[in-house]
């Protein structure tokens, strides 16, 4: 297809730096819902500050955005509680897989980075704050189709319910939390709350819509609406960097050099500050749990824009 604007030909030309690879990685495979993921479907979407879009592939086909979510409830809990949420949760990569439980005991409940699942739980816990999760949940997601400025964004309710089924792991962290009194709502509301919000189901156009205040200091550069403070922005960011793929986050700073974070259904968010918002899907993961063919898809990206923070 010719493209219609350099960014337009910047996707298609990643898109067939990673042709070969298609398929490869397996697709999480501990619920049905995300089993059944055709593993060769690739997406890219990308929005500028200037406001350009851009997208090649199954940009348009929802998938489950999983722990991508965890950045924008880190966005929406800093708003609520501010710099008081660092007393809950640390700010070092943990150098763990995403679900690890062992760190816990030794620091005291207190969870290494809001993006591994102990430390999602306890920002989930602060959004929470007292409310039913229903309510919570209609928050998240309002807040999702706010950003991304489209309604059509919803809460796979298949997805939620497997997470709940198996999610043996997440509520033996909830409850780890909460034994050191770093839970303030019950283990079960958070759980209900965190299930939902990982079964929030985008498409890449929405996804790099929906990132876009990040790389432009917090401010949606199309609305002009603040979404957080600049100082917050440039955090958020940081931990994307340092903790934004688990025990591999090192490795995607090292290959692409942009703050992202990854989630198990095979998308990742990106984000060249200043510059532009980037979601990038392929369900085949790495054995970190990161998208394998995203990764490189985003590497060929780096490369070809110079848009690497280093
Ligand atoms: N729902 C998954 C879990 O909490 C999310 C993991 C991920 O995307 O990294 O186990």
């Amino acid at each position: 297809m010719t493209p219609s604007s350099p960014h337009e030909e910047l996707l298609q030309n990643v898109q067939q730096d990673i042709r070969a690879h298609l398929g490869t990685g397996r697709v999480a495979d501990y619920i049905p819902a995300l089993a059944r993921v055709d593993p060769h479907q690739f997406g890219l979407a990308l929005h500028t500050c200037a406001g350009e879009r851009a997208s090649v592939g199954d940009c348009a086909q929802g998938f489950s955005i999983q722990s991508v979510s965890k950045v924008f409830t880190l966005t929406l809990a800093l708003g609520r509680v501010g710099d008081a949420l660092w007393h809950r949760v640390g700010r070092e990569p943990s150098g763990s897989p995403f679900n690890s439980i062992v760190q816990l005991e030794r620091e005291h409940g207190i969870p290494r980075n809001p993006f591994i699942n102990a430390g999602a739980l306890v920002v989930t816990d602060a959004i929470l704050a007292g409310r039913p999760p229903q309510v919570a949940v209609a928050e998240i997601l309002a807040y999702l189709r706010e950003l991304a400025d489209d309604t059509d964004i919803t809460v796979d309710r298949e997805v939620a319910q497997s997470e709940a089924d198996t999610g043996f792991r997440n509520a033996s962290l909830a409850n780890f939390i909460r034994a050191f009194g770093n839970l303030k709502n019950p283990v079960g509301e958070v759980l209900e709350t965190y299930f939902n919000q990982c079964a929030l189901r985008m498409n890449c156009v929405q996804l790099a819509r929906a990132g876009l205040f990040l790389a432009h200091g917090g401010v949606d550069p199309l609305t002009g609406h603040r979404v957080v403070d600049a100082q917050a922005t440039r955090r958020i960011n940081a931990l994307m960097m340092t903790c934004g793929h688990y025990d591999a986050s090192g490795d995607f700073a090292f290959r692409v050099g942009l703050p992202g974070k990854s989630g198990v259904g095979g998308g990742i968010l990106a984000i060249a500050p200043r510059k532009a918002s980037i979601a990038v899907w392929a369900p085949g993961l790495n054995e970190a749990g990161n998208s394998l063919v995203g990764a490189l898809a985003l590497e060929s990206l780096s490369r070809r824009t110079g848009w690497s923070v280093f």
